[in-house]
C-alpha cells in the first residue's frame, strides 16, 4: 500500500464581480450606474436622473464613484433632476 498523497491545489479565482448598477439614495430604484463621460465619470440614475460628473480618480471603482454620490447627495450638494429626465439626443452604448 502506497501513500497516495493528493496534492491538490484548489486555487478557485471567481471572477471578481463588481457591482455596476447600485441604488438611488434619491428615489431608491436600482437604475444608477457609472459611466465615462469624456474624461469625467458620470453617476446617473436612470430614474429620478440624478446625476452628478466626477474627475477620474487614480484606483476608484465605479463603486467609489457611486458612493462618492451618495455622500454628496446627503449632504444635499447633488440633486435629483426635475420632473421627467430630458431625452439625451444620442446614448451611447456599451
Ligand atoms: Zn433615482
Amino acid at each position: 500500500m502506497g501513500k497516495r498523497r493528493k496534492r491538490r491545489k484548489l486555487v478557485l479565482k471567481p471572477k471578481k464581480r463588481l457591482p455596476k448598477i447600485f441604488t438611488c439614495p434619491h428615489c431608491g430604484a436600482q437604475l444608477v450606474s457609472v459611466k465615462r463621460v469624456g474624461r469625467n465619470y458620470a453617476v446617473v440614475c436612470g430614474g429620478c436622473g440624478l446625476r452628478h460628473e466626477f474627475e477620474p480618480r487614480p484606483g476608484w471603482m465605479p463603486v467609489d464613484y457611486y458612493n462618492a454620490l451618495v455622500d454628496l447627495y446627503l449632504e444635499g450638494r447633488v440633486q435629483a433632476a426635475r420632473g421627467a429626465p430630458e431625452g439625451s439626443g444620442h446614448e451611447t452604448g456599451g
